[in-house]
């Protein structure tokens, strides 16, 4: 029996407890217990300290959600003062309170036109639930029950709830689901490296967006309710779909009348250098999911984002049965405005835009330019996928994908980098304060793990 304080154990110990009572999330268990977790300690900027003492560059911001970098005295005194003055009240039964009010005003002023009003809740996955809440309302509200049905991509990411599984395409989740929401059904992604072969990314765009106008029909418009989609998908691989698909995906929900769902849980905050990923790609969606990067994962929050036409036709519509007793938290959102601050009054995002995410898509193609397992590099900004080939430059696979990726995690793992595998895909998507000389650093460590990989096979 342990019984030292937390201070005092030793990283055996705390591996010990960690796996006699913790459950991880997305884990093997059996495994993880007999090799035992890094136990992370503390952390400032891009960097983060293990219980060994390892200092090692966090070339993920954490799980995509630590915009601002670790160690924010800012946030952390906004949420003092919040708990200290009004730690907690709901915003049910007639109520709400300044934090709440200051933070929709706020992301009204720096989302796109249209968007004015804001449903919170406290992760991506209940954003992606009170989505499929909205949407039914709103359909329901204008006497088209009958448009029920949302159409969603295999190898979409929305989140680990029932409806969020559901939504997501990942064919292994769905797998250990007892039920899945129904009036779910998935397309083709836009995984032109993966999926395209024998057309160009242009062909493959289109003929992939083709695929929600052939749904639609097969379903029938009058049941179809809305399309879901991240603007690049993130756990998916960071998959940049071809240019010319996102305008072709808007046109088909305009045609048919479907709202158009972004989910912005990973894009949103600047990741891609503008606030939202869609702007970047170009479409107007009629709702955003966000949650990470509002509060830099300081504190758990989500929010839906929701444009005039669909907010106008939810307040009208009576009573809608729907919310979460942490719905727009006073510390959460007093911490989201304290990270909004420093995005903006900081310049974060327009350095993103014009210096450290220019010079990261650069720094990362030259280092890895002569590599031979290097089959593209995907990306924008402060995110990017780099799909492993046995033939670089080619669209060759892998035969056992996913062990590749695992390979390289490894030599991350010893190299103090954090990037993360997604099958043969590796990923990078760091702090947005990260600076030239770290950016170095980070280019220079997964380079070097890329190398190591390949050396390995012989
Ligand atoms: N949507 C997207 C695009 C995500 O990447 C994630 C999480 O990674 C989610 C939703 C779910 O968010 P959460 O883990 O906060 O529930």
């Amino acid at each position: 029996m342990l019984n030292q304080t937390s201070s005092t154990r030793t990283t055996q110990q705390w591996q010990q407890l960690d796996a006699a009572h913790h459950l991880h999330p997305f884990s093997d268990m059996g495994s993880l217990n007999r090799a035992g977790s890094r136990v992370i300690t503390h952390a400032e900027g891009v960097y983060l300290w293990d219980s060994e003492g390892n200092k090692i560059i966090d070339g993920m911001a954490g799980l995509w959600c630590v915009n601002v970098g670790y160690g924010r005295k800012e946030l952390a005194d906004a949420a003092q003062k919040q708990m200290l003055e009004l730690p907690y009240y709901n915003t049910f039964f007639k109520t709400t309170h300044p934090p709440v009010i200051e933070l929709s005003h706020e992301l009204a002023q720096l989302t796109p036109e249209g968007f004015n009003h804001f449903f919170y809740c406290n992760s991506g996955s209940e954003g992606n639930d009170t989505v499929l809440r909205i949407v039914h309302q709103y359909w329901a509200a204008q006497g088209q029950a009958s448009k029920r049905y949302v159409i969603s991509r295999h190898n979409a990411y929305h989140g680990s709830t029932i409806a969020g599984g559901s939504l997501g395409g990942m064919g292994y989740m769905h797998e250990q689901m007892p039920s899945r929401v129904p009036h779910i059904v998935h397309i083709g992604q836009p995984y032109w490296f993966g999926e395209g072969e024998g057309q160009t990314p242009a062909e493959f765009g289109l003929a992939r967006a083709a695929e929600l106008e052939a749904r639609i029909l097969e379903l029938g418009a009058e049941n179809v309710a809305a399309f879901i989609g991240e603007p690049f998908q993130g756990a998916g691989g960071v998959i940049f779909p071809p240019d010319n698909y996102w305008p072709e995906i808007e046109r088909i929900c305009r045609k048919y009348n479907l709202l158009l769902v972004a989910d912005e849980v990973i894009g949103g905050f600047g990741r891609t250098g503008e606030w939202f990923a869609h702007q970047h790609f170009g479409f107007k969606p009629d709702l955003m999911t966000l949650a990470k990067g509002l509060t830099s994962g300081y504190v758990p929050m989500g929010a839906v984002a929701i444009q005039d036409h669909v907010a106008q036709t939810l307040i009208a519509g009576g009573d809608f049965n729907h919310g979460l007793t942490y719905s727009g938290h006073p510390v959460a959102a007093a911490v989201a405005l304290a990270n909004i601050a420093i995005l903006r009054d900081d310049g974060v995002i327009d350095t993103v835009k014009h210096d450290t995410g220019p010079y990261f898509q650069k720094s990362l193609r030259e280092a890895l330019a002569a590599s031979p397992i290097i089959g593209e590099i995907q990306g924008h900004g402060l995110v990017a996928g780099m799909q492993l080939s046995p033939q670089a430059g080619s669209q060759t696979r892998f035969e056992n994908g996913g062990d590749i990726g695992l390979i390289c995690r490894d030599h991350c793992f010893a190299n103090n980098l954090i990037m993360r595998a997604t099958g043969d895909r590796m990923l990078l998507s760091p702090p947005l304060v990260i600076s030239r000389s770290e950016i170095d650093e980070l280019v220079e460590k997964a380079a070097r793990c890329l190398r190591l990989t390949a050396e390995g096979l012989g």
